[in-house]
């Protein structure tokens, strides 16, 4: 039997998921010393995660590590299962028969619940499910966003919290010209919110937010950020928290606020509201949401410890739409053991553990390894610590031939599964964007997938030209 990792047995390797932590995967793999063949394989028919459908259509400098990703999904030695469910169209044990290795990359898709009365009103919706509805995420195109109200609630305070609050507060003029897409901006348009509250349950020092992200509020066309002063009194702790030299950033992001907190009256059709020291109690309402109950907190604990204690005052603020934006939660996949109290699945350095044993050649990377947090760069170092765990694991695996996707072609066609390929992955692409230019877009999603089988399908007149970003 030839030495795995040689041109005569190539290690196979499948990732599970084309968000960052996939493709950065993918990229160690490649750079490795090792002849390595990877299989990405996507449940969409389009890649690029959360970077496609998470990141802000306004925020189009992020997209940019996608120029990165076209070019890891160039090498000869990759290729691009999309339209393919691993847990469903395939089970992970099938996967294993055909590889040597098999990374999931898979993220974390779904929402945290705050768990309080009213939860399930109409009107009270995860920040995620909007995010995917604007981005125009297939799951998430037929929610129903009822913006006829004067007043919406952001319930957190990281960088989601604040694009929703963005996308809600900005004109439809300083959208249309991004990639959001065409659904949401119809909504948008049609938009009577007036007033964003954005609650956080702690202070300003233990904001999540960055401060790049936070001015940005202070720069919209038609919105005032509005801070009361009184908000931005600390507590000793707190004091101590923002006086640390590791908190430069959220230092930043404090004097951002009081800046916000200095300006004059607001004068614009909208205000965006920040407001800290409450959690939400109750969300309140007859058949739909038309409040929300906020417990004013306060913080007890040593610096960076500090959590927030209801003080039994409560407050009450009308509203007709509420997003959570607590933070996403990971899914487990069938056939692989998962952490129900952190979301994730559990590893040592990347190696997929069940109990105290570490399964052969299972490996995870991302959010769904340490939790949703971090930027789109983070996943980078994440996804090189569990290659590097893999190559070192490579000697103790058996060097036995693998198929790669080969010995599953005729499973998946058995099963009615439409394989998306790369370059059917790059006409939908080039059709998007044919579809934005008319309208001065980056590009106009598909928002359904058998809209992208379609593209796919279809020979494309700019099929051959570079897939644009955005
Ligand atoms: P996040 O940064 O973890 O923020 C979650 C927020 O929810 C925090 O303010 C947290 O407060 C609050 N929270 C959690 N449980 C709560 C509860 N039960 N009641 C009230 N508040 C609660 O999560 P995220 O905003 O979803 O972002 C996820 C990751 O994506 C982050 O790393 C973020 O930076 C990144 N991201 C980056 C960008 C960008 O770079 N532009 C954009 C979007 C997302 P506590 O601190 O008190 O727990």
């Amino acid at each position: 039997m030839s030495k795995l990792g040689t041109a005569r047995n190539p290690v196979r390797a499948a990732i599970v998921g084309s968000g960052p932590s996939g493709f950065y995967a993918a990229e160690a793999l490649l750079e490795s010393e090792q002849v390595v063949l990877v299989d990405m394989f996507e449940r969409l028919p389009s890649p690029f995660g959360l970077v496609r459908s998470g990141v802000a259509p306004d925020h189009p400098k992020l997209k940019e590590p996608i120029r990165v990703y076209q070019q890891i999904a160039g090498s000869p030695q990759f290729r691009f299962l999309g339209n393919v469910t691993v847990g469903c169209d395939l089970t992970v044990e099938e996967l294993k028969a055909c590889y040597h290795v098999v990374i999931l990359a898979c993220g974390a898709e779904t929402d945290r619940k705050l768990g309080i009365p009213g939860e399930h009103l109409a009107g009270g919706h995860a920040a995620t499910e909007f995010v995917g509805w604007y981005n125009g995420h297939p799951d998430y195109r037929d929610r129903v966003f009822d913006l006829s109200h004067d007043s919406a609630v952001v319930i957190g305070q990281g960088n989601v919290a604040i694009d929703v609050c963005r996308i809600l507060c900005k004109t439809v003029d300083e959208l249309r010209r991004t990639d959001i897409a065409e659904h949401a901006l119809e909504v948008l348009a049609r938009s009577r919110i007036r007033e964003v509250y954005m609650i956080g349950r702690r202070s300003p020092a233990q904001s999540k937010f960055t401060h790049q992200e936070l001015r940005e509020l202070g720069e919209l066309a038609d919105c005032d950020p509005v801070v009361a002063p009184g908000d931005l009194e600390l507590n000793p702790a707190s004091r101590d928290e923002l006086a640390d030299r590791q908190s430069r950033a959220s230092l930043k992001s404090y004097e951002v606020l009081q800046g916000f907190a200095a300006r004059p009256a607001p004068t614009r059709r909208r205000r965006c509201h920040i407001r800290f020291l409450r959690s939400p109690a109750a969300l309140k309402g007859g058949k739909r949401l038309e409040g929300v109950a906020l417990m004013r907190n306060r913080l007890e604990g040593d610096p960076f410890r500090q959590v927030a204690r209801p003080t039994g005052e409560v407050e009450e603020l009308s509203c007709g739409v509420l997003f959570r934006s607590i933070g996403y939660r990971g899914a487990a996949v069938p056939g692989v053991p998962f952490d129900e109290e952190r979301s994730v699945i559990p590893n040592r350095d990347g190696r997929v553990v069940e109990g105290e044993s570490v399964v052969p050649g299972l490996y995870v990377t991302g959010w769904i390894k340490r939790g949703p947090t971090g930027i789109i760069g983070t996943n980078r170092a994440d996804s090189v610590a569990t290659v590097t765990s893999l190559l070192s694991d490579l000697p103790g695996l058996s060097a036995g031939a693998r198929s790669g996707a080969d010995g599953l072609s005729a499973l998946l066609a058995a099963r009615g599964i439409r394989v998306v390929g790369w370059s059917d992955w790059q006409k939908i692409d080039a059709a998007e964007v044919l579809r934005g230019e008319a309208a001065g877009k980056p590009r106009e999603k598909f928002t359904r997938v058998n809209e992208m089988l379609e593209a796919a399908a279809r020979d494309t007149r700019r099929a051959e030209r570079a897939p644009a970003i955005g």
